[in-house]
């Protein structure tokens, strides 16, 4: 009998857009995918952002920052993309294990799924076992009926080897799903100064590659540093086969929170929305957006602030700490200027010269030895000076191991991570997790919660006793040690009430000098500006005054 060939999902009320990108890699799909979400957000509908990567790594979690730039980390302890970042920065919506998928995640299901014998005997393939489970991901957010709209960007540039099982997965659910999907490629549109034109060619060429593998895409967002223009458009449009109006230009911004409002300007929401059989039902509600933009492109003052890491050649990789100081400065309306100073180059005798002038200093988060010397340094600069002081994670364990050796004395104080035999082990691994051999996924990771003491300064910046933020750690503040600091000066403010690890220190005689173990940069937002980078640019201002 002839088989009855339905669509599968003709119930299905997720709508998928499909963010792809062609010509050069770094356009800023990101970027494009929560200026996106916003907007729809902004128009009353709930939006996710999801990230495939065709890299063969499980997660980023085990990536040196040099490669893709920071790792970072969700409430439920996923390790993903930098990305994922941006999509919380904008929508102010956590985000979760299932917004960011590897090619590593993928086979590693599928392979596992093959041991178990759920195949019964088939030859495991690309198409369909890897389609299929790259389809399974995309449609679980959908799934959880959250969102009206979920919204997929798929890594790297069409015609990478890496990415085709991704793209060959988007033909097949736009098949499936074909009044619910819309795919919006990114495209570079180069200037060629010797012919003074802009030139559409590799545009066009990248939707011939997208055309065979069976993609037709909806709109064209073309990344451009000039206007373009009526005519460049149609042609565009012509040679693609898209409409005018979902020709999108995508100017380089001043900053990338400018980018939701020139989206806006150029209808990339509506023509979204047209193409997904969806209404614009009322008008972006953007007050809050625009008062934020407002408030960061006119600052009342500014304060220089010193950023201590050994990463700093590669910004990316302290991407969360810069974007929480652009909104904690907005809060404060002022300008920080973050001085990025290489921990590696910090020595007893430079660091006066170095840091001298600077507002406010942090002593950024960090795995290993390279570098931490002058992390030290600078902390001790900072605290002898009452320079305000922030340290994150290992700015933190810094922070523990310079009071231990130059306020208690303890002339061989460290982390077990750096001098496992050290004398005074400040800062050491936790009982159980002492033999854990893998490294991927075995940190803490993920949100915690940690109870405040009553008028510290960071009970006073979150104004609450209760908190709960992101960790991704191996080591801890030593407890045994505790009295001996809380006796002389540097007391535990924040502590986790299940195990009664410290979370937070500071020295309450200096104007300002928190550490804390987790990494609040990860909860900053547009939306919520997060309360301890607030209060340390304001200590920094008043230190400035
Ligand atoms: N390397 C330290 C630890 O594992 C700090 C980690 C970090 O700064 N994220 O405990």
């Amino acid at each position: 009998m002839r088989p009855v060939v339905t669509k599968f999902n003709m119930s299905n009320s997720t709508k998928y857009v499909f963010v792809t990108g062609g010509v050069a890699s770094s356009l800023g799909k990101g970027i494009i995918s929560a200026s996106l979400a916003k907007l729809l957000q902004a128009r009353g509908y709930s939006a996710t952002i999801q990230k495939l990567d065709p890299y063969i790594n499980i997660d980023p979690g085990t990536l040196n920052p040099y490669e893709h730039g920071e790792c970072f980390v969700t409430d439920d302890g996923a390790e993903t993309d930098l990305d994922l970042g941006h999509y919380e920065r904008f929508l102010n919506v956590p985000t979760s294990q299932a917004n960011n998928v590897t090619t590593g995640r993928i086979y590693q299901s599928v392979i596992e799924k093959e041991r178990r014998g759920d195949f019964l005997g088939k030859t495991v393939q690309i198409i369909p076992h890897i389609t299929d489970e790259i389809k399974e991901r995309i449609q679980l957010l959908g799934k959880e009926k959250k969102f009206d709209i979920v919204i997929t960007e798929i890594g790297g540039t069409v015609g990478d080897i890496e990415s085709l099982p991704y793209v060959e997965a988007v033909r097949q659910m736009m098949w499936e799903f074909e009044n619910d999907c819309c795919v919006i490629h990114l495209t570079l549109v180069p200037y060629l100064a010797a012919a003074g034109e802009l030139k559409t060619k590799p545009t066009q060429h990248s939707v011939k590659q997208l055309l065979e593998l069976g993609i037709q895409p909806d709109v064209l967002v073309c990344r451009t540093e000039h206007e373009l223009d009526l005519n460049l458009r149609k042609k565009i449009a012509k040679f693609c086969n898209v409409a005018v109006n979902a020709v999108i230009e995508s100017r380089d911004a001043e900053t990338i929170y400018d980018v939701p409002m020139l989206m806006l300007a150029e209808e990339l929401d509506k023509v979204v929305l047209e193409k997904l059989g969806l209404t614009a039902k009322t008008t972006p509600d953007l007050d809050s957006w625009k008062a934020f933009l407002d408030r960061h492109k006119h600052p009342k003052s500014e304060v220089n602030i010193g950023l201590i890491g050994k990463y700093v050649e590669l910004k990316d990789s302290y991407k969360s700490i810069s974007e929480a100081f652009i909104h904690a400065g907005a809060q404060n309306e002022c300008k920080v200027n973050l001085k990025w100073i290489h921990s590696e180059k910090l020595t007893p005798e430079n660091v006066d010269d170095e840091l001298s002038g600077l507002d406010g200093i942090l002593v950024a988060p960090g795995f290993g030895s390279r570098g931490i010397n002058g992390k030290i340094d600078a902390v001790r600069y900072a605290r002898e000076n009452n320079i305000p002081f922030f340290g994150i994670c290992l700015g933190m364990q810094c922070a523990v191991i310079e009071f231990a050796r130059n306020v208690l004395g303890f002339e061989d104080a460290h982390t077990t991570e750096i001098a496992e035999d050290c004398k005074y082990p400040v800062i050491s691994m936790m009982e159980e997790q002492k033999h854990i051999a893998n490294l991927g996924g075995t940190m803490r990771l993920g949100a915690y919660k940690c109870e405040l003491k009553p008028k510290s300064k960071a009970s006073m910046a979150y104004n609450s006793d209760v908190i709960s933020e992101r960790h991704r750690h191996r080591f801890e503040f030593n407890n045994d040690y505790l009295e001996q600091f809380e006796q002389n000066g540097m007391i535990a403010t924040g502590r986790n009430p299940d195990t009664g690890l410290v979370e937070i220190v500071e020295i309450p005689s200096h104007p300002w000098f928190v550490g804390a173990q987790f990494h609040p940069e990860y909860k900053s937002t547009v939306a919520n500006p997060h309360p301890l980078f607030v209060s340390f640019v304001k200590a920094s201002l008043e230190n400035k005054k």
